[in-house]
């Protein structure tokens, strides 16, 4: 039996090569590929690239739409003469996980709320977002954030894998258009589809060892209750400061901006680039005074603001339980044990194996 959803279709994965091929043709295709052990976001020249099964990239997709280095304009010092390079290219980003879809919705509530950034939206405009289903790993905990699934984030098409074939869902009316374009390669749902679609969520759930999964009821009250905690000070002790936490962080958006002058100083750049609040000089403010001037304060300041700041900005929480933070931290500084450690879970779990380890001791 065939339904017609207008907000579905079937992509058989026999087609996923013609799919991707497809979306090529109407703008700069952007995907995962393998580097080394890991991923990246990159753009495509051969679909055959692209690999779809994976975890994790090192960086989130977010590097396509605020770029580590932008330049805003150059000017020239003798005629004062302001010229812009902006041109922002039609651009597909494909296979992207639930969490960071969030992501790229929680930037998008930062950019384009209140005062909305020229730049970001037309790059916005200019991008569509395919996501596609994924499998959890020991890092993710997108779970306790809420992002586990693509459900109120902003997407133009999401795809499901439900066995031979992905559930195509569309999300919106430029997801429509390429579903429009590229008609020949999808089919019409049928009501095994449907149900095969349903189990998919029960099935990623039960990926997750729920135990292990941090508890993010009414977090941010439990970081602001715990602002004197000596955890943020035991755990700043391991920290280098090296900032790689907030760098590959999907939702980050703090930024520094400097003048480089070319060799004769005729010509001078103005350079965004990306800063990070892990680092010393990030609170440094005219007449030498750092608002925060030890490693536990800058350590301390980044959960406040994933799991506070961000909710009296945009209403949302910052974090989107992607796990980059802890799985590239050097000192192997987990933000999910902190959090237990916080709410004092970590002490009830040492309690509960406490028996068993006197007896064998
Ligand atoms: S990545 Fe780890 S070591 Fe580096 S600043 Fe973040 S918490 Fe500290
Ligand atoms: S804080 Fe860590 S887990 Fe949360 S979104 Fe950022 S990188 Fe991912
Ligand atoms: S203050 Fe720190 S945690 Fe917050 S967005 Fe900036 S770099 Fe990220």
């Amino acid at each position: 039996m065939e339904f017609h959803i207008d907000k579905a279709k079937v992509l058989p994965k026999e087609n996923l090569e013609k799919f991707l091929e497809g979306l090529k043709k109407l703008g700069r295709l952007i995907a995962p590929v393998r580097k080394g052990e890991k991923f990246v976001f990159d753009v495509i020249r051969d679909v055959l690239d692209v690999e779809i099964n994976y975890t994790r990239t090192i960086l989130p997709p977010k590097k396509f739409l605020l770029p580590y280095r932008r330049e805003r304009y150059t000017y020239s010092t003798d005629t004062l003469e302001f010229k812009s390079s902006f041109r922002p290219v039609e651009q597909i980003i494909f296979g992207i996980h639930s969490c960071d879809l969030h992501g790229i919705s929680i930037l998008d509530s930062v950019y384009l709320r209140d005062n909305p950034d020229p730049r970001y939206l037309e790059v916005r405009k200019k991008t569509v977002l395919i996501g596609i289903s994924c499998r959890p790993d020991e890092y993710c905990f997108c779970l306790s954030t809420g992002t586990a699934f693509p459900d109120g984030a902003n997407w133009d098409l999401f795809l499901t894998d439900i066995g031979d074939d992905y559930f195509v869902s569309i999300g919106s009316p430029k997801g429509d258009e390429i579903i429009l374009k590229l008609r020949k390669i999808f089919r019409e749902i049928t009501k095994e589809d449907l149900d095969r679609y349903k189990k998919s969520t029960s099935f990623k759930k039960a990926l997750f060892e729920i135990e292990k999964l941090p508890d993010f009821g009414r977090i941010s009250q439990v970081i602001e209750l715990e602002y004197d905690s000596p955890v943020w000070e035991e755990e700043a002790k391991r920290c280098l400061g090296c900032g790689t936490c907030t760098n590959v962080c999907p939702t980050c958006f703090c930024y520094t901006c400097v003048d480089i002058p070319d060799l004769d100083g005729r010509k001078v750049a103005r350079v965004e680039f990306t800063t990070s609040c892990q680092y010393p000089y990030y609170s440094l403010v005219a007449g030498g005074h750092y608002f925060k001037p030890t490693r536990a304060d800058r350590f301390k300041h980044r959960y406040y603001h994933k799991l506070v700041g961000y909710l009296y900005q945009i209403e949302k929480l910052g974090c989107v339980g992607c796990g980059r933070c802890s799985a590239e931290c050097p000192a192997k500084i987990s933000m999910v044990e902190t959090i237990k450690k916080l709410r004092g879970t970590a002490d009830e779990e040492e309690l509960r194996e406490a028996p068993e380890q006197t007896t064998t001791g």
